[in-house]
């Protein structure tokens, strides 16, 4: 999973990049869908803030592994 931080400027990079548009305009920053998302982190990649962080489920948690 991502999560994407106060740092995001809405530049849309995230949103265009997607393979499998994942990603979609949203006030404030853009939303992410968990049932679109191929783990591709090409959105983690392109940020040009590293406003998103990438996830990996650890045990019963998600654990951050990674920003750009
Ligand atoms: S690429 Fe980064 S700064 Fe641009 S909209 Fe996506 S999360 Fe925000």
């Amino acid at each position: 999973m991502i999560t994407i931080t106060d740092t995001c400027t809405g530049c849309g990079a995230c949103i265009a990049t997607c393979p499998t548009h994942a990603l979609k305009p949203h006030p404030g920053h853009p939303s992410w869908s968990a049932v679109l998302c191929g783990a591709h982190r090409d959105c983690v990649e392109i940020c040009p803030v590293g406003a998103i962080d990438w996830h990996h489920m650890v045990g019963r948690d998600f654990k951050k592994v990674g920003t750009r």
